[in-house]
């Protein structure tokens, strides 16, 4: 047999093996039905039940406090950052929000199609190789947007910005991989495909007295509170994707739930950038204080050994190493469901490269 891949893939990405398997098996004959769970209603008793179960697992591990709607809607999470406005946008008002990189700009613009934004704080000086901080939330504004995790660049927020207007978060890239207080929310939304399970759902965690005031018409399909009145059915739901969500979330929690991959993941993230950090080969291109847990960003010191070092990787089964093509270099994405025993093979490479190379 050959050996395991080792998946470092930004997203989509590696989902448990146990998962796979069940979903594999599902995709054939779901609940005993000897019918395939892509065939069947999403109004039958076997998926509401799924819906019931995923919804009720992410209100479990993430502590969900009451007052709060779950929601398993579809577009991604770049869907969401139009959406989002739509619903917390006054007509005539403004928000605020911090450009951090890549999705933090998308969703600034897409917020500029429906009202005022006014953008309060950017790393792009930097190149987003850092987070900005101490910067100023104006206390006029309908809502605070940021990006929790920079997928990209590799930077995270490990402390929340304060403030007493609404705070919405896109944690798509490090939902689960951490315990968050949900209470300093008015929304918390994320793809599912980095943390969660496959592309195609999108969850979002919306305080429900946070809705309705904008005095907007809104779009059925856009408007949060359709959604929550139908329980995530208004139209057909992502089954798929929503059941394969539902089996990441148990496996999660049978692991020991968010506190538990916590600890591995900051073990993970140790190891790793302890590595770069010590290697001479290889430099981090984050400032240390904001590096992700989830995305770990760095290059080579000497770029023309680019083509031995990616033997060498290609030769160790790691996958998905290669940087975002915005940025270059490398991005080694830790998400959940990647073992510590694949950052290991990844950093004896490291290892090994420097050896042949000094
Ligand atoms: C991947 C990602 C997105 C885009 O998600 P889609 O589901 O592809 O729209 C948005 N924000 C962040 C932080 C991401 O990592």
């Amino acid at each position: 047999m050959m050996s395991k891949v080792h998946n470092f893939s930004a997203g989509p990405c590696i989902l448990p093996d146990a998962v796979l398997k069940q979903a594999s098996s599902a995709a054939l004959n779901f609940d005993g039905l000897d019918l395939s769970l892509l065939e069947i209603s999403h109004r039958s008793k076997s998926f509401v039940t799924v819906m019931e179960n995923a919804r009720s697992l992410v209100k479990e591990l993430l502590e969900v406090p009451d007052g709060y709607s779950v929601l398993f809607l579809q577009g991604g999470a770049s869907t969401q950052f139009l959406t989002l406005p739509h619903n917390f946008l006054m007509e005539g008002g403004k928000a605020a929000y911090v450009n951090t990189g890549t999705w933090a700009k998308n969703a600034i613009k897409e917020g500029g199609f429906v009202g005022e934004i006014d953008v309060v704080a950017s790393s792009e000086d930097k190149k987003f190789t850092y987070i900005p901080k101490g910067f100023e939330i104006p206390s006029d504004v309908d809502y605070f947007h940021f990006t929790s995790n920079n997928t990209i660049y590799g930077s995270q927020f490990h402390t929340f910005p304060e403030t007493e207007v609404p705070v919405i978060c896109d944690m798509s890239s490090d939902i689960f991989s951490r315990p968050v207080d949900i209470s300093k929310f008015a929304m918390i939304y994320a793809g599912a495909q980095k943390n969660m399970g496959p592309a195609g759902a999108t969850l979002v965690i919306v305080r429900d007295d946070a809705l309705g005031h904008t005095g907007r018409n809104i779009p059925s399909m856009l408007d949060y509170q359709v959604h929550i009145k139908k329980e995530s059915m208004f139209n057909t739901p992502p089954v798929f994707s929503v059941y394969v969500s539902m089996l990441t979330l148990e496996w999660l929690k049978n692991l020991g739930g968010v506190p538990e991959i916590e600890r591995v993941n900051k073990a993970k993230a140790e190891l790793l950038y302890n590595e770069i950090d010590n290697n001479l080969m290889f430099r981090g291109v984050v400032e240390e204080m904001d590096r992700s847990v989830m995305n770990a960003t760095f290059v080579l010191n000497d770029s023309s050994k680019e083509e031995e070092f990616n033997k060498m990787l290609a030769a160790g089964r790691i996958n998905g190493l290669k940087g975002h093509r915005s940025v270059g270099g490398y991005r080694a994405s830790m998400y959940n469901a990647l073992p510590l025993e694949s950052v290991q093979v990844l950093v004896d490479i490291m290892q090994a490269f420097a050896s042949k190379n000094t």
